[in-house]
């Protein structure tokens, strides 16, 4: 495994992706790279056994699939990710004129960030913008590759309490400076269409997030660390879609899912909630030419990945997480495990994923939370809700989830390329409930 190097396409991967947008947007690449045809969602599909395809929702989720060339009675072999992360969003009427001749951007918290990790930092803006041109209303992604925004701090001076605490006010605290005066009322779209080679005029929409503007890096004297903002997911979506991408088998249906919105909840047409991971594996099946009864067959015997970072052990904060299922970084693949079914993993995908990573020569370590403390829940029980399979939910272990720059171990990137990969070629197939053949 050369760690470095895929920890440096780790760090790539995520500065390709300032927003959920461009997070689709360089999944789709890599995957036009390997010779994947786009089927619009609107548009019929033509599946050939052998095929490789890919479907978009909402440009920000992303469904790809590898159909085997020697199907018999077949499964789904599934992963799941998320293209977002926690930032903040540009309302619709972006500016706040004052005091004197400021000019700030009004946002509202996407997600849950650590507020504090936002300020005093250089940000710009990431989205798609909806513009109107030539009698048609078309999407365009937008990322401005230059320092134009910071959230400055209060000085310690008027507010000597700081360090003992702060209650941080989205309306208040957080608001981006924009303009000290050179810019006036109105500049926002004007720079977003300057941007765009467009008129002012033509902006119908935009869906605009902060971006943090601190490069990736792999650190520490011995390299054993990789810093970037948004590991949470993205570790995790390029982790999978490259042991996907690397994988061969010919008796399943192999899918690559990157959902959208799993940091608000995932509640929406293109989140883990919604349809379309359902939409996608009736339509392969029926593609295929398959039976009604032979659709819920196959989803008998499917298995689901949900994969979602991981908290590591915090080296100053040991007392936060469980004595025993806990997690270190450059250690290997989490799998995380909830009593109340937060996550899916129960004893039989513990016991399918355990024995795959195994025989890859991956280590595995177990995660579980603090009895007295409720963790997060994830993808996997959600998109369960319209596509049931046997699910396990893993993740790489990481520190400072949800900061605006988060840290986890080089060599659990290149653990988890090879445990989805040995995953995706793994051919153990689900007989009935107690009974799973290698
Ligand atoms: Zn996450």
């Amino acid at each position: 495994m050369d760690y470095i190097n895929d920890s440096k396409e780790l760090i790539q991967f995520i500065e390709s992706s300032p927003s959920m947008f461009h997070s689709v947007k360089t999944i789709r690449e890599m995957l036009e790279k390997e010779g994947f045809t786009y089927l619009p969602e609107s548009s019929e599909w033509k599946i050939e056994k052998g095929g490789k395809y890919y479907a978009v929702r909402n440009h920000s989720s992303i469904i790809a699939f590898k159909v085997g060339d020697r199907l018999g009675n077949y499964s789904f072999r599934m992963s799941a990710s998320h293209s977002d992360s926690p930032t903040f969003k540009v309302k619709n009427v972006p500016e706040i004129n004052g005091p004197g001749e400021y000019l700030r951007l009004d946002t509202e918290g996407y997600g849950g960030m650590i507020d504090s990790t936002w300020f005093d930092r250089p940000l710009t803006l990431a989205g798609r913008v909806l513009v109107e041109e030539n009698g048609k209303v078309e999407a365009k992604l937008l990322y401005i590759d230059k320092d134009i925004l910071i959230i400055p701090n209060v000085a310690i001076h008027f507010n000597r309490e700081i360090n003992k605490g702060y209650n941080y006010n989205h309306q208040v605290d957080l608001l981006p400076l924009f303009s000290a005066g050179e810019m006036k009322k109105g500049a926002f779209d004007e720079m977003i269409a300057k941007e765009l080679g467009v008129q002012k005029e033509q902006i119908l929409g935009r869906d605009l997030f902060l971006v943090n503007r601190q490069k990736g890096v792999i650190w520490g004297y011995q390299n054993e660390f990789v810093s970037i903002g948004k590991l949470d997911d993205l570790q995790c979506a390029f982790t999978s879609l490259k042991g996907f991408l690397a994988s061969d088998n010919p008796e399943t249906v192999s899918i690559y899912a990157c959902f959208d919105n799993e940091e608000v909840g995932s509640n929406s047409k293109q989140g883990a909630l919604s349809t379309f991971l359902y939409d996608v594996t009736r339509r392969i099946h029926t593609g295929l030419g398959r039976s009604e009864d032979e659709y819920y067959q196959a989803v008998a015997r499917s298995f689901m990945v949900s994969c979602d970072n991981a908290h590591a052990v915090h080296p100053n904060h040991v007392e936060k997480t469980d004595p025993v299922n806990c997690t270190f970084m450059n250690k290997g693949v989490v799998i995380k495990e909830n009593a109340t079914q937060r996550y899916t993993t129960d004893a039989v995908s513990r016991a399918v994923f355990t024995k795959i990573c195994k025989d890859a020569g991956v280590p595995v370590q177990s995660f579980a939370n603090r009895s007295d403390v409720p963790g997060g829940g994830t993808l996997g029980n959600l998109s369960n809700t319209h596509v049931s399979v046997h699910a396990v939910d893993i993740g790489l272990p990481q520190l400072a989830m949800h900061s605006a720059y988060e840290t986890a171990g080089i060599k659990d990137t290149s653990y988890a390329i090879e445990a989805l990969k040995a995953y995706y070629n793994s051919n153990f197939v689900i007989e009935d409930e107690m009974n799973i053949r290698f």
